[in-house]
This record gives structure tokens, C-alpha cells and sequence, in this order.
């Protein structure tokens, strides 16, 4: 009965129709592809930090569903716009005028501060990069590309090529053109990009890695290679962007600045939408890159009501402010080997493997977090995080350290 999956209900019925002598083939129920291992919650109600499960139990989001809650969950402004807008029109393909795409390119480029960049609409943040280094390829004729070690950029082909996880590669993943170098290698980035080199593509803040920050002078000798040998510096925001770093792309905590910025999770806060932001030295021509659902309207109006709302309630300076405060509350607290990165994006990297941590803080305290590695614990709560949030989550933290 392995065909009809491994729900015992559903293998039953199956048996009991098997069996009938009216039925004398096998009875398949379509079941989702296991591709994940689930925890046993059934969220069904959300508002800003707070979910509820189906049994009515409340939970504390620290994680943000993977660094996409941006604005915080069901925010009226969001649900609001995105109500209105479901009832006008939905979605209209990319062969006609769409509005909102242009007020979402200009809010965004003011917000942003790269007013003068160009802005290619897709709905993941693999589907951003793949657009990424396709553009790098275009533009420069080369190929070799250059990635970073613990990188992640996605799971699709040329995304998934960059990306240093062989588990996760097929064959079919070519990635014979990318050289991974160590992160934070100024000197190996300075070796390493010559004039065969088409991209170098980073993670500001490293994140499936473990969040690990670039320096500055990475960064400046990304930028300097590039710029020696007609290279293009793609800096993958996918994660640490949007605000969530305190700053709109993380970048900006260098100040040196990229040729093309991906950006996707936060920028919906839950609605699929992903973005190429694309420097003026590009010149685009039709055909070039295209996207059936990329730029729908209601993704616009997702992605807009979310930086109104970013603009709005000031969450750069929440994130900011956030993050140091409980950067500075965990600083003291024993089995913490060490605490990295910025804003409200932070690695909790302990003495001891922190799966069992993790577990307890889920199930004992009914606190959402996640995990890099075996021993990095990672917070990326909304924006809007509060301090009484914030002052829950570290209860719940120094009570699972028996503090
Ligand atoms: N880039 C980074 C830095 C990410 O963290 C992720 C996802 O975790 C991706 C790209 C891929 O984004 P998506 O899962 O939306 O394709």
C-alpha cells in the first residue's frame, strides 16, 4: 500500500476499496511530495509575532517564516490594499500596461536610496538571482562566475549552481564555471576575478551559512575587481534585505555598491514576489528576460503596501533598535560562544548543538525560531517586532538555559 503514501487513514480506505470486488484496481490519493520534515503545528490565525494553531495554543514568531514576515503578519494596511485590490483586478500578463509596477519601482528606488536603478519584477529569490547572473552573462559574454563558500543562492539551475551545497545539485546543475572562494576573503576575491570572470554574486549577510557579516573590506575588494575587470558585483539581498539587517539592503553598512541587488522573502511578507534591482549601466532589450507571474498586480500591491507600511511605522529604526537590544540582553548569557549580525537578523552561535534548544523553545515555550548548522540558533522576527515580544523570547530563552 506504499503507492497511496503513509497517511494511515487514507491507506485504509484504500484497503477497503481495494477489497471491494467492484474495484479492481488500486486507489491513489494524490499526497503533497515529502519533501519536508514537519513539525505536528497547524497554524491557522496570524497577527504582527503571534500565531494560533488549530487547538487555539499561541506561539511567539521569532523566525518570521523564514525572514519573509516583514511588516508582521495579517497587517490591516496590507490586508486591506491587497482586499481592494483582489476585488479590481488580480492579475493581467506582462503584454499590457501595469501601473503598479512603476509606483512599485519608484517607491522602492526612493526608499532604497537607487532611484536611478532599473527594476525587473519575478515571484522567488532563486528565480531573482537566475535573472541575476543571466543579465551578467548577457551583459559581459563570459561565464565564469565567482561564489562564496556556506553561500546560498537558490535552487535553480543557475542559482543552485552558485550555491556551496553539492546535496542539492543534480546533475543536470552544471557548475563547472563557478569558483567557490572562503567568505570574507578579500585577498582570494583579488586572485581569483580576471577577465574571464562574468559575476561574483554575495550574500551581504550570510544566512542559511550561519549569519555571518561581510566586512567592509570584502566588500571594497569585490567592487575594485569588478570594476578592474569588467565583472558585475551581484550582491544577493534576498535574505538580509528589505530592511531586515536595519538598514534597506545591507549594502548600505559598507557603502559599497553593487551592480544588480536581489531582493524577494520580506518584500511580500508572505505573497510571492522577488526583484532584480539593476543598475543604469544596463541596457535592457526585449525578450531579454521575461516572467508570466513576475509584476502581477497583486504582488505589486503586496510589495507596495509593504514598503508604505516599512515607511510608515519606521521599522528600519525598529529593526535597529530591536536588534541591539537583544543582542545586548544575550550578550551575558552563558553557552553563547558568539552573536553575529545586525538588526534583526541574528546568529545565537552556542557551546552546544542547539536542535534540542530549538525544540524546547517550540514546544515548552511555544517559540518560533530556526536554525544554521548545528550550533547557531537564527532570529528573523518581523520588523515590527515589539520590545514586550522581544522581552518574551528572551524569558523563554533564559528559562530553556535553566537561568
Ligand atoms: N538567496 C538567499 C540568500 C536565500 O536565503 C534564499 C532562500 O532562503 C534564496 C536566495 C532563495 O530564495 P527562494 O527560496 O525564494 O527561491
Amino acid at each position: 500500500m506504499g503507492l497511496v503514501g503513509t497517511n494511515p487513514i487514507l491507506v485504509k480506505e484504500a484497503e477497503t476499496y481495494s477489497t471491494c470486488k467492484h474495484f479492481s484496481t488500486i486507489y491513489y490519493i494524490m499526497q503533497p511530495f515529502n519533501v519536508y520534515p514537519l513539525y505536528d503545528i497547524t497554524p491557522i490565525k496570524a497577527s504582527g509575532s503571534t500565531l494560533w494553531d488549530d487547538k487555539g495554543e499561541q506561539y511567539l514568531d521569532m523566525y518570521g517564516g523564514h525572514a519573509v514576515i516583514s511588516i508582521g503578519h495579517a497587517h490591516p494596511h496590507y490586508v486591506k490594499r491587497l482586499t481592494e485590490q483582489m476585488s479590481a483586478i488580480s492579475f493581467y500578463s506582462n503584454s499590457v500596461q501595469i501601473p503598479l509596477q512603476k509606483q512599485l519601482a519608484e517607491k522602492l528606488g526612493e526608499l532604497s536610496g537607487l532611484p536611478d536603478y532599473g527594476l525587473f519584477l519575478v515571484s522567488s529569490g532563486a528565480e531573482a538571482n537566475e535573472n541575476a547572473l543571466k543579465l551578467a552573462s548577457f551583459h559581459t559574454g563570459r561565464k565564469k562566475t565567482i561564489a562564496f563558500k556556506s553561500g546560498f543562492h537558490g535552487r535553480t539551475s543557475a542559482a543552485v549552481a552558485v550555491t556551496d551545497n553539492p546535496k542539492i545539485k543534480s546533475l543536470i546543475n552544471d557548475d563547472s564555471h563557478v569558483v567557490f572562494l572562503p567568505f570574507n576573503d578579500a585577498e582570494a576575491v583579488r586572485n581569483a576575478v580576471d577577465a574571464e570572470t562574468s559575476a561574483v554574486i554575495v550574500e551581504g549577510i550570510q544566512g542559511v551559512g550561519g549569519i555571518h557579516v561581510a566586512t567592509d573590506e570584502f566588500m571594497a575588494a569585490i567592487r575594485e575587481s569588478c570594476d578592474e575587470h569588467g565583472a558585475v558585483f551581484i550582491h544577493d539581498s534576498v535574505q538580509c534585505g528589505y530592511g531586515r539587517a536595519g538598514k534597506f539592503f545591507t549594502w548600505e553598512l559598507s557603502g559599497v555598491k553593487p551592480d544588480i541587488i536581489t531582493a524577494a522573502k520580506g518584500m511580500g511578507n508572505g505573497f510571492p514576489i522577488g526583484g532584480v534591482l539593476i543598475s543604469p549601466r544596463f541596457e535592457a532589450t526585449f525578450g531579454m528576460l521575461g516572467t508570466t507571474f513576475g509584476g502581477n498586480h497583486l504582488a505589486c500591491v503586496a510589495a507596495l503596501s509593504v514598503l508604505e507600511v516599512i515607511e510608515k511605522e519606521n521599522l528600519l529604526e525598529n529593526a535597529t533598535e530591536m536588534g541591539e537590544y537583544l543582542m545586548n540582553e544575550l550578550k551575558d548569557i552563558p553557552g553563547i560562544k558568539e552573536l553575529r549580525g545586525a538588526g534583526l537578523m541574528i546568529g545565537i552561535e552556542m557551546e552546544m548543538p542547539v536542535a534540542d534548544i530549538r525544540k524546547k523553545l517550540l514546544f515548552e515555550k511555544h517559540v518560533f525560531t530556526g536554525v544554521s548548522g548545528t550550533h547557531t540558533l537564527r532570529l528573523l522576527p518581523s520588523l515590527a517586532l515589539t520590545k514586550a515580544d522581544a522581552d518574551t523570547f528572551l524569558k523563554a530563552f533564559r528559562d530553556i538555559m535553566n537561568l
